[in-house]
């Protein structure tokens, strides 16, 4: 029985700490995925705002061009005359040595400074728009869809693509508005100061980004740590538990069931036995004249006594259902499911030998020994409650002892019968 409350403890307390565990790994993965989603962001804020600065320095370096009207640099392998510029008046002027000096417009200039950004420091400009005057500004696909979003009143659009070197590439993109100055070459297309002319696209590398690993290795230390400190902190706590929810249903002093153990164990066995409709038997027993046990041998004594007779009891059930337990005092009591009459009979009869053959020695007896008497009574619809079996019972018990102990009643044993059905060991 006490084996069957342990085993029950167990299982409860295993899937208790089961669930804790869960609920940590839970909380853990939950802040490894914010952690993360916020790493992401992080990332993609910075590049947003490395994207914006170089967007602006070359929007103003553009702008800085168109309002200065020409600028002129000498015509060399990098910097030959713009063809879009062919026709205008002064494309080439004599530079102060002699020289031959080419115009420079925003684009043009652009372009160069591109060119440099991308072999110097890895990053691409690149001027489209969905009406291009150079064929090459013909926008890609990111860039044609870009664009349009401008139109619909987007402001800025910034995505994280697979490089071709498997680096991160964070491509950003913001439209170029026709300013005045602008509109001096621009103006024959048909726009409008203020109109969206194109825009200027944004390709930075960025390296891997190998945080997440150490963000995932730290999570994945902390889930395993805290729920090996969860099992162990539960095995703990299950051990004190298990000892303290038994030590709360067993007598102390003979290790068998107490009463309050004894008193859960009716209430569900006569649950049980009312649904089914079974016999149960109960067995009172109380250890003859044991006052005068304690007076002449000791208390000390006395206890070794209820400790012998404890297991002499538990040693004569014969079903794991049978159930025995120290009802108080020198006093026990047994339950037997499912055990009619003659059955529980049997048991006490057993009793009462075994303590005979055990022989421990009571000077202050009639007996010269040890004995006990018992009041049985077995349900069978015949009480209404477990309590009015329970009091049966004990009428029974003293039954026995007014008859001169030693011996068993079975009861009920009413007041009002005059035929009791009395039987004696
Ligand atoms: P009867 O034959 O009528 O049952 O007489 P009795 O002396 O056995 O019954 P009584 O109720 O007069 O005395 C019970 C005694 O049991 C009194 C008490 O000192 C003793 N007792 C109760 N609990 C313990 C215990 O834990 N240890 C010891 N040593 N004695 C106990
Ligand atoms: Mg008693
Ligand atoms: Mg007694």
């Amino acid at each position: 029985m006490l084996s069957l409350l342990r085993a029950v403890n167990n299982g409860l307390i295993r899937r208790r700490i089961g669930l804790v565990v869960m609920v940590w790994c839970v909380v853990v993965m939950a802040s490894l995925s914010w952690n993360l989603h916020q790493t992401y962001h992080m990332r993609k804020e910075i590049a947003f705002e490395s994207a914006r600065a170089l967007y602006s320095q070359v929007l103003s370096t553009r702008l800085w061009n168109a309002t200065h009207g020409p600028v002129y640099v000498p015509v060399s392998d990098e910097v030959q005359p713009n063809p879009y510029l062919q026709g205008l008046p002064h494309r080439e002027i004599e530079g102060p040595e002699g020289n031959t000096l080419t115009m420079v417009n925003p684009a043009y200039m652009t372009r160069q400074i591109s060119e440099l950004a991308r072999t110097h420091h890895g990053v691409i400009f690149t001027i489209t728009s969905l009406n291009p005057l150079r064929p090459e500004n013909v926008p890609n696909a990111w860039q044609a869809d870009a664009l349009r979003q401008f139109e619909a009143g987007v402001s800025e659009v910034g995505f994280f693509v697979e490089g071709e070197a498997g680096e991160r590439q964070f491509n950003y993109m913001a439209p170029l508005f026709a300013d005045a100055p602008c509109l001096v070459c621009h103006g024959h297309q048909g726009y409008q100061e203020g109109d969206i002319r194109g825009g200027l696209a944004v390709s930075l590398s960025f390296s891997r980004d190998g945080r997440w690993f150490g963000l995932v290795a730290s999570h994945l230390a902390i889930a395993l740590l805290g729920s090996l400190i969860i099992i162990a902190l539960g095995g703990m706590l299950s051990r004190s538990y298990r000892l303290l929810s038994v030590s709360a249903k067993v007598d102390p002093l003979t290790n068998i069931p107490n009463r309050g153990f004894f008193n859960e164990q009716l209430a569900l066995e006569w649950a049980r036995n009312q649904r089914e409709k079974t016999h149960l038997g109960l067995i009172m027993l109380d250890i003859d004249y044991f006052k005068s046990f304690n007076d002449t041998l000791g208390h000390q004594a006395g206890d070794n006594c209820l400790i012998h007779v404890a297991n002499l009891i538990q040693a004569q059930l014969e079903r794991p259902a049978d159930f025995c337990a120290r009802y108080g005092g020198e006093e026990f009591v047994i339950l037997l499911p499912n055990t009619d009459a003659l059955g529980a009979w049997h048991i006490a009869k057993k009793i009462h030998q075994a303590l005979f053959m055990e022989n421990l020695q009571h000077p202050a007896s009639v007996f010269g020994r040890v004995t006990l008497s018992a009041g049985i009574v077995v349900e069978r619809g015949t009480f209404d409650t477990a309590e009015a079996m329970l009091y049966a019972a004990d009428i029974a018990l003293y039954q026995a002892k007014s008859e001169g102990r030693n011996r068993s009643i079975l009861g009920p044993i009413t007041s009002s019968s005059s035929a009791p059905p009395i039987s004696q060991v």
